[in-house]
């Protein structure tokens, strides 16, 4: 049984003997380890179920650290740095000879970030160095945004959980790749958005298909079990099964199945998602009809998630 404790100090303990910790991070809680012990980051990879062959975001107390991960860091990186960190901000920079390659997975780039969380930022100080911290979820399921839920992905095991609430984003990272000789990129998208990130950075950001590769972002990824459907215009039909879940982005129409409404607030409706999905899914239902966003830039990530996590109708 994963235990949920509230102590920084032993969960620190743990993770310089190799054990792993699962960390609430204002994104979604991550299934902490040593980035510096190998041994460590395959427990990673076991229990998720994940393949080697997606790579690992480090995570720093402070931007300072980064020198002793990055082998160049660009002005590009130090302005999003600086403006963005602590954040839901990863950059992908040239790796240091020393960095693992179980962490970037075989790659010479390396993915970081500086989480804001109180907890994560606590934990990060007992610790001392960079933590790898993956979604703590099963491989393809939903990221957990509460202990609760971390707890429900890993029941059979020891694993412990710092208690961290609910994470206040929601969605994982936003994902920029600053490499020598390709354009700024933006490999996964975040409630940071692109306009927000451009902004910063005073040039456009590409997208990611080109020189960079970006393992891990499967079409098919924070998916409910229960068929999942995104609709703009509700069936008449499913409306009117008991067996049909429904998840609302403002107004909703009367439905005779349970429903769940976000709002129509991004932010809001961001750090609801992941909680809402589990609840539904919980209830074995027949299907799952998930009322499309706007489209706009500030719900371009809600989008990209609900894309993976569902089937258009
Ligand atoms: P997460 O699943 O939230 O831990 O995020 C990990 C994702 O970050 C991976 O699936 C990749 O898409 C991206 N990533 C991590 N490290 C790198 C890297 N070195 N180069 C490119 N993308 C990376
Ligand atoms: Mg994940």
């Amino acid at each position: 049984m994963p235990l949920i404790t509230p102590n920084i100090d032993e969960c620190a303990a743990r993770l310089r003997a190799g054990h792993l910790v699962a960390m609430p991070t204002e994104t979604v809680y991550g299934l902490a380890a040593d980035a510096r012990q190998d041994v460590a980051i395959q427990k990673v990879f076991a229990l998720k179920g994940r393949p080697s062959s997606n790579p690992l975001i480090v995570h720093l107390q402070r931007a300072e650290q980064v020198v002793e991960w990055a082998a160049e860091v660009p002005t590009a990186a130090q302005r999003l740095m600086h403006a963005c960190w602590p954040g839901p901000l990863t950059l992908v920079l040239p790796a240091r000879d020393e960095v693992s390659r179980s962490v970037t997975a075989g790659q010479d780039s390396v993915a970081l970030r500086v989480p804001a969380h109180p907890q994560a930022q606590a934990l990060l100080t007992a610790f001392g160095g960079g933590l790898v911290a993956p979604s703590a979820n099963r491989y393809m399921s939903i990221s957990p945004t509460s202990a609760a839920h971390v707890a429900q992905q890993f029941a059979d095991s020891d694993l412990w959980i710092l208690d961290g609430g609910a994470c206040q984003v929601g969605l994982e990272s936003s994902i920029v790749s600053l490499l020598p000789g390709d354009s700024p990129r933006l490999l996964r998208r975040g409630m940071l958005s692109q306009g927000q990130l451009e902004a910063v950075l005073g040039e456009p950001l590409e997208g990611k298909d080109g020189g960079v590769r970006a393992p891990g972002q499967h079409h098919r990824h924070y998916a409910p079990s229960t068929m999942t459907l995104a609709f703009a215009q509700a069936p008449a039909e499913a409306l009117a099964s008991p067996r049909c879940g429904w998840l609302w982005c403002g107004q909703a129409q009367p439905s005779q199945g349970p429903a769940l409404n976000l709002g129509n607030e991004p932010q809001a409706y961001a750090a609801g998602l992941y909680a809402a999905l589990y609840q539904l899914d919980a209830l074995g239902l027949e299907r799952l009809y998930i009322q499309l966003p706007p489209q706009q830039d500030a719900w371009a990530a809600v989008h990209d998630r609900l894309a993976r996590a569902s089937q258009r109708i």
